[in-house]
């Protein structure tokens, strides 16, 4: 259920009765999904910086082969979150001063799709963990500071222009619904006393998107079609509009909740500020491999558009600017550019 490498040959119950005077240590952090995009950018920062790292990968799956991360020093744990007791006793195990949950089902689309499934992880495994670490913080008396990936989703098909920490949350997806749940839920824990931060994220990106993601899909077809492997990318709504930042940008973000000295945690909205459109991201994916002619290279497939989608979403950061001094460190082209030719050198490595 739960694998280490550094964790000794106890039987599960008996690590856990002997864990009953373990105090949680500031500096000792539970990172899940960090096999993730921002998972594995965040443990990365943490062990850079001295942290004692724990991760929770979902037992089968794999890290990112277009730009893999380095988790060396990270003690890896295989813990499907879905199974609650298995997740709340893998937080009493690593008795951790910090816990990012960055694991979960992350795809709007998807959640179409499987909305029971992402349900189940989304909403049921993040209850788990946060009465896991409330669990923790009650035993000892010691603060735990939770970091919960929110998103934008909980926004809805919103047309309030620029969207801060206090627009109303009225999600319009499967997936939505689930963040706006435990968002709500992590201020009632925060109410409770465990310091819960939710980090109300706006889309990023990096080259460890996954290609089920629009934007991992044009760079990665993108790619494919400069070196003539593929005549065409088919997409849905190229008019859809998204704030886009960078994926590490956003580790930063909530690396610095993470380490406020403040008690109680807060809600923050992590953006840019600036709104591009797919065809927008098109165009610069094919710049970035210098094809300036692409219209005849996307074909448009109403089979990729959503039942409900906003069409623009812009965020207004400027709460994590004063309280956190976060502000986004890379633009619009460079990280289109970054993950086009991240897709480029890996397929040259590959052959
Ligand atoms: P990601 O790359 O999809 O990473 C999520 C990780 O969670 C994956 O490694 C996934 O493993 C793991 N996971 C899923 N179900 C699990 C389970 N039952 N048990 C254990 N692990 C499980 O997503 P991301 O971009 O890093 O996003 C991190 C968080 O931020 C997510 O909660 C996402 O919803 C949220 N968020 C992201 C964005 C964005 O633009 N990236 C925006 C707003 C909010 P599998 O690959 O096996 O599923």
């Amino acid at each position: 259920m739960i694998s280490s490498p550094s964790a000794p040959e106890h039987s599960l119950r008996l690590r856990l009765s002997m864990l009953d005077d373990a105090r949680p240590d500031p500096r000792v952090a539970l990172v899940t999904g960090i096999y993730g995009q921002d998972g594995s950018y965040l443990a990365e920062r943490l062990l850079a910086d001295g942290w004692e790292v724990h991760g929770a990968y979902r037992p089968g799956t794999s890290m990112s082969e277009t730009a893999p991360a380095d988790l060396t020093g990270a003690h890896l744990h295989g813990c499907d979150l879905v199974d609650d007791t298995a997740a709340a006793d893998l937080v009493a195990e690593v008795t951790p001063g910090v816990i990012f949950h960055l694991a979960g089902a992350s795809s709007v689309g998807r959640s179409w799709q499987a909305p029971v499934a992402t349900a189940r992880v989304n909403a049921v495994a993040t209850t788990a963990l946060l009465d896991a670490a409330m669990g923790v913080a009650d035993r000892t008396g010691d603060r735990v500071v939770f970091v919960n990936a929110s998103s934008a989703e909980i926004f809805g098909t919103t047309d309030a222009g620029r969207l801060d920490e206090s627009t109303p949350i009225a999600p319009s997806s499967p997936y939505g619904a689930t963040k706006a749940y435990t968002h709500l839920l992590g201020a009632v824990y925060r109410d409770r006393g465990l310091a819960v931060n939710n980090a109300i994220l706006f889309n990023h990106e990096s080259p460890r998107r996954g290609t089920e993601f629009v934007t991992g899909k044009i760079a990665h077809g993108v790619a494919a079609i400069a070196r003539g492997e593929r005549d065409r990318l088919s997409l849905g709504d190229m008019s859809a509009r998204r704030d886009w930042g960078w994926a590490p940008d956003y580790a930063d973000a909530m690396y610095r909740m993470a380490v406020r000295s403040d008690a109680r945690g807060d809600d923050f909205v992590i953006a840019t500020g600036t709104s591009h459109s797919v065809r927008d991201f098109v165009a610069a994916g094919f710049a970035a491999v210098g094809i300036d002619d692409w219209e005849h290279l996307v074909e448009i497939d109403s089979a990729h558009v959503r039942p409900v989608d906003p069409s623009d979403f812009v965020g207004d950061a400027a709460h994590a600017r004063t309280v956190l001094g976060w502000a986004p460190t890379v633009q619009f082209g460079e990280i289109v550019r970054n993950m086009v030719e991240s897709h480029m050198a890996q397929s040259v490595a590959a052959r």
